[in-house]
């Protein structure tokens, strides 16, 4: 690949304007840092604010041949965003305008760097729902949810972000610009593009416009925390209560480890013989809650759960208020335990959760390791982080070895390595663990049509040997 040399730069600032785009060390550092930690300087950052601008970048890049690298707010776990092979960093401050909200059709079309939390504000004023909703979603962008197919809390009910997205505007590689879906609900002619692009990272395109679903607002929430002193009761409850016809619309799950790094934040100390929690929460119409509540309770009060399991629900908002910054503190507070982390967001059979958080107790004994287990566990999906001290040689060593292990066991179980972080650059190797060489070539064969040069994001998802 060629670097960005004074012809390149004066030709993208030809596009964006001299002001728009940067090469001074001091701001290319503020775009080289991702959620894993690691940092790589681009050569470049460009600001375009329009397709337009972004296929005239493209079409610069495809002639010289350099590392194009998208990039929302830069809070990916897997290193997506990372420029690591340098290029240019297109960066879409400017492209975040939420185009329209149809209220009559329920549907919206937003720029890439739209924040994910105020398109969610925007559409609740009209009375309708955008549902993914990822840990991060007050500074992450639509485009960066689209590029890693996010997900959050409310997957469990509602679906991920392909769930969501019917349409897209991407830039290929070449600079053409290409529409892929439909703006109605129901669509099916022709291949279905946009769901291709839905978590490529950044590798197969620049997405340069979204057009989303929404649904009306459910008309009632409640929300519920269940403490329990059995660590297996907890995790089997998780399949009983959808088993049970019960449909919540969050499920969250922390073990003991998480729940005492945030036990401060909870509305009342838990006692300290609780192995677990799960944060539930049910919506829809008031009589659909209530009766769903109902159920919840007569599952509790059932054996084997009413011997370990004692549920609170919350009473007010501001208690809700409480209950969800704990369970989204637990990320950040984990570097109260160490400085460095392996995050991984495997998922696994709801009725296999048990199975994999015994598997990972073991595997902190054995290794001497702290790893703790939360997350959605309504959809299997849970996040496991092994906690480290980088410095430490031996731990580090250690970390590599617990996470290659809990890999083949979620493989084992009939799971899937990630559920809403993506490969990047942390999980690439691990790659041929869950996919066969065939699927891996034909991936490979549709990244080499979309970007026959490998510029768009070379180095990720692909595993050594079919990386660029
Ligand atoms: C505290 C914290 C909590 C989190 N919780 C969750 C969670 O609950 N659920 C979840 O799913 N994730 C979570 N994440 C991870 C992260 O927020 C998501 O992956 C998010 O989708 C990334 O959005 P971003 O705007 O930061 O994208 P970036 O990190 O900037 O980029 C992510 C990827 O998208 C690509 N990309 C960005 N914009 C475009 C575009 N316009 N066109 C093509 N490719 C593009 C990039 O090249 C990169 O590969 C969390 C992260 C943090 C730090």
């Amino acid at each position: 690949m060629k670097r960005v040399d004074k012809d390149i730069i004066k030709k993208i600032a030809e596009i964006v304007g001299e002001g728009n785009c940067t090469t001074r060390l001091e701001d290319l550092h503020c775009y080289s840092y991702d959620g894993t930690g690691k940092t790589f300087l681009p050569e470049i950052v460009a600001f375009p604010d329009s397709a337009a601008q972004v296929a005239g970048l493209m079409r610069i890049a495809s002639a010289h041949v350099f590392p194009v690298v998208a990039r929302g707010a830069g809070s990916g776990m897997t290193g997506g965003s990372l420029p690591i092979q340098g290029g240019m960093v297109l960066a879409f401050s400017r492209l975040n305008r939420i185009l329209e909200i149809d209220r009559d059709n329920q549907i919206a079309i937003v720029e890439p760097g739209v924040i994910t939390g105020d398109f969610q504000q925007a559409v609740k004023k009209l009375g309708l729902f955008y549902p993914p909703d990822p840990a991060s979603q007050a500074f992450c962008t639509m485009g960066g949810n689209a590029a890693e197919c996010a997900g959050g809390p409310a997957a469990v009910k509602y679906g991920v972000t392909k769930d969501f997205i019917i349409g897209l505007e991407v830039v290929l590689a070449s600079g053409e610009i290409l529409t892929t879906g439909t703006r109605t609900e129901k669509g099916v002619v022709g291949y279905d593009l946009t769901r291709l692009f839905i978590g490529s990272e950044g590798t197969l395109g620049i997405i340069t416009k979204i057009i989303t679903r929404l649904i009306p607002l459910p008309e009632h929430k409640e929300t519920f925390l269940i403490s329990s002193r059995s660590l297996s009761q907890a995790t089997t409850l998780v399949a009983a209560i959808l088993n049970h016809n019960i449909r919540p619309c969050t499920l969250e799950y922390m073990d003991r480890t998480a729940i005492g790094l945030v036990s401060k934040l909870l509305p009342e100390p838990p006692a300290p013989d609780i192995q677990a929690m799960l944060l539930l929460e049910l919506d829809g119409s008031k009589g659909e809650v209530l009766e769903q509540s109902g159920r919840l309770g007569a599952l509790l009060s059932t054996p084997p759960y009413d011997l370990h399991c004692t549920i609170r629900q919350a009473a007010t908002e501001s208690e809700r208020q409480e209950l969800w910054r704990a369970r989204r503190s637990i990320s950040p507070a984990t570097f109260q335990l160490s400085p460095h982390k392996i995050s991984e967001d495997v998922v696994v059979p709801r009725s296999k959760i048990p199975e994999l958080v015994t598997f990972t107790e073991k595997l902190a004994h054995e290794l001497g390791l702290t790893i703790l287990t939360f997350g959605h566990a309504g959809d299997g999906n849970i996040h496991v982080n092994i906690m480290l001290d980088r410095d430490q040689e031996e731990q580090r060593r250690q970390g590599e070895i617990a996470r290659e292990r809990l890999f083949r066991q979620v493989i084992n179980l009939t799971g899937t390595l990630s559920g809403e972080h993506g490969i990047g650059i942390t999980k690439s190797a691990f790659l041929p663990l869950e996919l066969d060489s065939t699927t891996l070539t034909v991936m490979k064969r549709l990244k080499t049509l979309f970007d026959p040069q490998g510029i768009l994001n070379p180095g990720k998802i692909f595993p050594p040997g079919l990386a660029d």
